[in-house]
Formats: structure tokens, sequence, C-alpha cells
């Protein structure tokens, strides 16, 4: 009996897709940025939808700066955000 294997083409090439990305080394994290002051205290104004406000400066905007950090960055990142809370 022949047995024919057949190569089965990765979903991704039949969607006419990039290549995966397996390379990219552990996880990113996305944090939020005022963009006046570059402070980390923004967040999602209640009751407004895509509307981001600073804690710092009160600043107010729909586009609050991204930064996109390793998972060592970001830890840090949370150290040092709990030494400042304090
Ligand atoms: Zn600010």
């Amino acid at each position: 009996m022949v047995k024919r294997s057949k190569i089965k083409t990765p979903d991704w090439i039949l969607k006419g897709e990039s290549a995966p990305k397996s390379k990219t080394k552990g996880k990113t994290f996305k944090i939020r940025l005022c963009p006046k002051c570059n402070s980390d205290k923004v967040s999602v104004v209640i009751g407004e939808v895509g509307l981001w406000e600073c804690k710092n400066c009160k600043w107010k905007g729909p586009n609050p700066k991204e930064k996109e950090l390793s998972e060592d960055e970001f830890m840090e990142y949370l150290d040092n955000k709990e030494e400042n809370e304090k």
C-alpha cells in the first residue's frame, strides 16, 4: 500500500498573511502615558467612550501615548508605580 503524505498548507499561507512571529520572546505590555506630562496616571473617563484623562495634569483627550514594554520593563514599571503610590 502506497502511503501518500499530503503536506498541509498552514492556514496563514492560505489566507495570504505574513508568517506568525514566533521568534518574539516573551510578552509585551502596552501602557498608556499622558502626551502632555508623560505621566502614567491616565485612565478612561467614566461615562465617555474613548476619552482619556490624566490625573496628574488634567489632560483630556482620545489618544494617550502608547508605549510597549517587555515583560522585564513592565515589572520594573509596576515596581516604580508602587513606589510612587506609597
Ligand atoms: Zn498629564
